[in-house]
């Protein structure tokens, strides 16, 4: 770790914290952040030349591992013909046609730079399309960073301890409500009470920002009728959860559709990309067709097209996406049932190449306070030996794992005997 402290330390003069997004600070977990030199498929490899296996993937966009060979020639045979026109090019609406294949919720849809301004713009659609100003989040679900979307959100935010942030306007804020994740009944109260003003409810279908929670079978049927009886918009956050947890995103896997969908991470395959859409009267609602302003210079981006393409292109190849999913279940079964022989209270799950596991009690982790009240200390042990281990968990309690298309059977075993030698110390 020589390296990486030294070039930690360096960096705390240019950037607060030393980094340029909270998580990466480690102030969850303590110590020193490794600094990568390179990525190859299932690892990646720090300042010191320590390898490890990855299931951070940069946050979920490495779905096909690191560096993969088609992803890395389109991206440079895009470069070679300019890096950004500013204008239209062919690769966005190739891009766009394989992702409404596969979400056929987003019959128009539109590209930006990162998740943030994918839910921040779907907002503001929302709230001009249906000319309400109320929105409905739910507790532990993260959606960006945008002003309206920081109450009580879920990673960086609740890693720092710090459930809202400084800045954002109480007035602002209060348009926000937020209610209990999979807590039907209370969005069921809300919306007898007060549905008619409100412009949207934005969800995590699979909430993965608080570590992983799967919705109750009912729940996100709840929010669709809810929906349509008051003339509320329903958005799915899938920026995680595209390409992730299925290829039809979680609306595929349970069969609910959206109104509005916002895509992120996957569909960039690592570089800047976020995108939103849904029902083709609401997205005419947009400049230059509406009323609803939204913009960017690198929106579309024809190098982060060529990459996310290529990328999808990848993930659906025969049998790739099943192959991550057979990978990611045997992990997170592998971790219950070592656990389970140590007697160590825990609860995994996982879906597609998308995992969670807490230290929990409860066998089913399902909202935010069943989250809190995992043990915290002994997330902390085991990932401490597991980095020491050479297997690079996401450092903090509160964030999702993710497997690629690249790990193989050997490194999730691999990972497992990390596991089980790194649970016989806690
Ligand atoms: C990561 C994430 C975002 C924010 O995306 P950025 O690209 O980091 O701005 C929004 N919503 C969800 C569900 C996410 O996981």
């Amino acid at each position: 770790m020589q390296r990486s402290k030294e070039l930690f330390e360096k960096a705390q003069k240019y950037f607060p914290g030393g980094v340029n997004s909270p998580v990466r600070a480690f102030g969850r977990v303590g110590g020193t952040p490794p600094y990568f030199e390179k990525g190859q498929g299932a690892y990646l490899f720090d300042a010191d030349g320590k390898r490890y296996i990855d299931y951070i993937g940069s946050w979920g966009p490495m779905v096909v591992g690191h560096a993969h060979p088609s992803v890395i020639t389109a991206v440079k045979q895009a470069a070679e013909n300019s890096l950004s026109f500013g204008a239209p090019t062919e690769g966005e609406t190739t891009l766009a046609e394989l992702i409404q294949t596969h979400v056929p919720s987003m019959e128009m849809m539109r590209f930006v730079s990162s998740g943030t301004e994918a839910t921040m713009s779907a907002i503001r659609l929302a709230r001009g399309f249906t000319r309400r100003d109320r929105i409905v989040k739910f507790e532990g679900c993260y959606h960006g960073h945008s002003d309206g979307l920081l109450v009580k959100a879920g990673s960086g935010a609740l890693t720092l301890g710090e459930p809202d942030s400084a800045g954002v306007p109480s007035d602002i804020a209060k348009l926000t409500l937020t209610l209990p994740y999979n807590d039907s009944e209370a969005v069921e109260a809300l919306f007898q009470a007060e549905g008619d003003s409100i412009a949207a409810i934005i969800v995590e279908p699979i909430a993965g920002n608080m570590g992983m929670v799967c919705p109750e079978p009912s729940f996100l049927n709840t929010l669709r009728r809810l929906c349509d009886q008051s003339g509320a918009l329903l958005i799915f956050d899938e920026v995680m959860t595209g390409f992730r947890v299925h290829l039809g995103g979680a609306q595929g896997l349970y069969n609910v559709r959206p109104d509005l969908t916002t895509l992120g991470k996957v569909i960039g395959g690592g570089l800047p990309v976020g995108a939103f859409g849904g029902r083709a009267e609401v997205m005419q609602a947009i400049a230059p067709l509406g009323p609803v302003y939204q913009a960017g210079t690198l929106s579309g981006n024809p190098v982060a097209m060529a990459s996310g393409l290529a990328t999808l292109n990848t993930l659906t190849e025969p049998d790739c996406f099943h192959r991550m999913q057979r990978n990611t279940q045997r992990l997170a079964e592998g971790l219950q049932s070592l656990a389970n022989a140590r007697n160590i209270p825990m609860a995994t799950c996982a879906r597609g190449g998308m995992f969670g596991f807490f230290f929990s009690t409860e066998p089913v982790v399902s909202n935010f306070s069943a989250v809190m009240a995992s043990d915290i200390d002994r997330f902390n042990q085991f990932f401490h030996a597991m980095l020491d281990a050479g297997v690079y968990l996401a450092p903090s309690p509160f964030e999702s794992g993710f497997v690629s298309a690249s790990h193989t059977l050997d490194d999730i075993d691999e990972t497992l005997a990390s596991a089980d030698r790194a649970l016989a110390q806690l």
